[in-house]
């Protein structure tokens, strides 16, 4: 786990006083007034008020956040970390990186004027799997040292298990460079041994399912919940019946190698067992716009009898759905439109998903999320009510961020 870095350019935070606004109490929003004491919200009016900051009758909300993400750049996450602040997300969690690349911004997140990020580090997958070809892409394209040979990747960038003996000592690696939380990669499970040996899958796998249990088992005892990339909903069910904590997609819809919408459907009984077991599962539907942009019937048709269905089916049974885009170099903000546009989810659920779930299951135990008496003072004052017209969620007119009123985001 990341701590909070050394704020010794930061000057004290001010008390201040917050008046004309309405704040969101997780139904409605509620004339009252706030003040900020040393970065906590807080009702009681202080000894000494420092600034009076008139909301000018905005709409108070809790800032986002995005579950699924990479932050492969490092030399553009200045960049990131202004487009996150722009849209109003304060926390990240980066689904699988490489510690050389993480190092190299470690610093310049998780202060009160950046982001707050927390990263799985080096993914586990196997030999030949995904995202193993992602990894030599980056390679090919100077990101990773000359050095590396295409084996250093195996340990440096990613975790290959190719049998049970490989767990523990993967592990062990994983863990000296502080991951928050471990990822595993199945992709369509249900075909391993027939993916596993033919060239034409290459890339188009993922774990052994059968090494997964012990995977999550060594995870826990770490300390670490285990978050799984699936493909298809067999996926969505070994990683369940595994025993992960988080899944990280809605089954992806591919219709290549002859497989049908049927392979993407999550069943009510999972959907059910889903919640029972307390599991989040990300959305990270952005990938409807590309499969748009190259075949707008198959989009069509994804979307309709595969998405709105797995969303409904996860809502009836009351599974913790947490917004994550997976889309690089982009915020949640289109995920966010994208699932508001689906219309299963009512403007308070998407509200509710988007400023209160997703940033509590990421730092579940910060007390973020909630504009209450002893929360951190982190909030986005919005030019209109987003529970009238969702829109407003792009109408921010200021950012604060654990006590500290950001400046306007470079664009
Ligand atoms: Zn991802």
């Amino acid at each position: 786990m990341f701590e909070s870095n050394a704020q010794t350019s930061l000057p004290p935070q001010e008390s201040y006083q917050f008046t004309n606004g309405h704040w969101f109490d997780g139904k409605n929003f509620r004339r009252q007034i706030f003040y900020s004491v040393h970065g906590i919200l807080t009702g009681k009016k202080p000894a000494k008020v420092d600034e009076v900051v008139d909301l000018q009758n905005g709409y108070i909300i809790p800032p986002l956040a995005e579950a699924h993400n990479h932050w492969l750049e490092p030399q553009s996450v200045d960049e990131y970390i202004q487009n996150y602040l722009r849209d109003g997300v304060f926390y990240v969690k980066d689904q699988g990186n490489s510690p050389y690349l993480v190092s190299q911004f470690r610093d310049q997140v998780n202060r009160p004027t950046s982001v707050d990020y927390i990263t799985a580090l080096q993914g586990f997958t196997e030999s030949g799997g995904h995202p193993n070809q992602i990894m030599l892409q980056f390679k090919g394209m100077g990101v990773f040292p000359k050095d590396w040979s295409e084996q250093d990747l195996n340990g440096k960038a990613l975790m290959l298990i190719n049998k049970e003996s490989d767990i523990a000592s993967h592990l062990a690696l994983l863990l000296k460079d502080k991951p928050t939380f471990v990822k595993v990669f199945l992709l369509f499970s249900e075909q391993y041994e027939e993916r596993k040996n033919n060239p034409k899958y290459l890339y188009k796998r993922g774990l052994n399912p059968k090494l997964l249990p012990e995977i999550i088992r060594l995870a826990h005892q770490s300390g670490l919940s285990v978050s799984a990339h699936i493909s298809s909903a067999a996926d969505f069910h070994n990683a369940l019946i595994a025993g992960v904590d988080e899944i990280s997609h809605l089954p992806l819809v591919d219709f290549e190698d002859g497989v049908s919408k049927e392979h993407f459907i999550i069943s009510a009984n999972d959907a059910r067992l889903t919640a029972q077991r307390g599991v989040r599962v990300i959305t990270t539907i952005s990938w409807l716009s590309e499969m748009k942009s190259e075949n707008p019937q198959q989009a069509e048709e994804a979307l309709h009898q595969v998405v709105i269905p797995n969303l409904r089916v996860l809502k009836k049974y009351k599974v913790e759905l947490l917004v994550g885009s997976d889309q690089f170099r982009q915020t949640p903000l289109g995920e966010i439109m994208l699932l508001s546009s689906t219309g299963v989810f009512t403007n308070l659920e998407l509200l509710k998903m988007s400023c209160e779930v997703t940033p509590r299951a990421i730092f579940p135990k910060r007390k973020i999320g909630f504009l209450r008496e002893g929360y951190e003072a982190s909030f986005l004052v919005l030019g209109g009510n987003p529970l009238v017209n969702f829109e407003q969620i792009k109408n921010i007119r200021l950012r604060f961020k654990q006590g500290y009123l950001l400046g306007t985001p470079k664009q």
